[in-house]
């Protein structure tokens, strides 16, 4: 019978997010400070062999999904290299990418040969100087030929992730969603969440489920129908749009305290395990597979943690305790 991780809330943990890197390509103003660099020698970050073997005993406890995120993971070298290796791992059956798809193009292909089935595309705004502003930098043209490239070579689910804010893209939320229909892929809207001093600042921005919902509404009139959300669908409120090949929804963190349903755990690119997106709380899992220690002992210290697995994030009462997170260290 296959093994479930279950915390002691009754949580069923099936979900790991790895990031892969610290580094990355563009510097959106609420993920990450302005001056801030990513701190580490090659030797802090997770090695192949680290991936290989925490993913293995992860996947022997219960976990069925791995979803590969940074920084920005397609600056990883070796990147090809992991989503084999992770996707290798017997139990593994969902390798989902998180990326701003700048490179996308180059890899987009060779990753869905190597066991990427699927990818999340962060795209905050169509309109090239707008984009470069808010990511400080990045090129809305890379990132259409990555969303291409995506298409063609079958990624499937596609789903655009968009921070909405107020005064920054909350004038764009129709043409995104036209754009995601004309493509016929899925779109997402993040609510801004306070991690980290930047994303604390752009929670100034924050617009509610709510007042997205009704948008989304206003402009879909009639045409759309609630998807029941599945175990493995994670905190969004989605619809399908009718006639089309395309989804809709509003991923709530802050309105919204979905933690009950939570079924994930993030591990850093220097291998720490978060146990929650809004919590300290972490044990370091690179230490534990350098060290000489069983894979059984390991497994023991997982479960462990597992079960110190916070009830609830606490983002909307206390911030001090997550605001020298960066969101681009933990991967989203
Ligand atoms: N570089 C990849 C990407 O762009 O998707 C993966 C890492 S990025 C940290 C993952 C996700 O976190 C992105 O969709 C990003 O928009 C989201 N994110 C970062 N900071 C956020 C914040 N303060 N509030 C809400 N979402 C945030």
């Amino acid at each position: 019978m296959k093994n479930k991780l279950i915390d002691k809330f009754g949580r069923e943990i099936s979900y790991l997010r790895i990031s892969i890197t610290e580094h990355c390509n563009y510097r959106c103003f609420y993920c990450r400070d302005a001056e801030h660099t990513p701190n580490c020698k090659r030797e802090d970050i997770l090695s192949y062999e680290d991936i290989q073997r925490i993913v293995r005993l992860f996947a022997e406890l219960g976990i069925s999904k791995v979803r590969v995120t940074g920084g920005e993971p397609l600056l990883r070298r070796g990147i090809v290299k992991i989503a084999k290796l992770i996707s290798s791992v017997d139990g593994i059956t969902d390798v989902p990418l998180s990326t701003n798809a700048h490179l996308l193009g180059k890899f987009a292909d060779k990753l869905f040969k190597n066991g990427i089935n699927r990818v999340n595309i962060s795209i905050d705004s169509l309109i090239p100087e707008r984009f470069k502003e808010i990511t400080r930098g990045g090129d809305i043209a890379e990132v259409m030929n990555g969303i291409d490239e995506a298409i063609k070579a079958g990624m499937s689910p596609i789903k655009l992730n968009v921070v909405a804010m107020r005064g920054v893209n909350d004038d764009e939320i129709e043409s995104l969603i036209d754009f995601a229909i004309d493509k016929g892929i899925d779109i997402r809207f993040i609510e801004t969440m306070p991690i980290g001093n930047a994303g604390i600042e752009a929670s100034a921005q924050h617009i509610s489920e709510k007042e997205l919902l009704s948008k989304i509404t206003q402009h879909l009139k009639g045409k759309l129908t609630p998807i029941a959300s599945s175990k493995t669908d994670g905190p969004a409120s989605s619809f399908k749009i009718d006639n089309t090949q395309s989804s809709v929804g509003v991923i709530s963190a802050v309105s919204n305290h979905f933690c009950q349903t939570c079924n994930r755990v993030r591990l850093t690119a220097k291998g720490d395990l978060i146990l929650c997106l809004g919590q300290e709380d972490s044990i370091s899992l690179k230490d534990a597979v350098r060290s000489d220690l069983s894979d059984e002992a390991i497994k023991a210290m997982i479960m462990n943690a597992i079960n110190k697995k916070p009830e609830k994030h606490v983002f909307n009462s206390v911030v001090d305790n997550i605001s020298n997170r960066q969101m681009a260290e933990i991967g989203g």
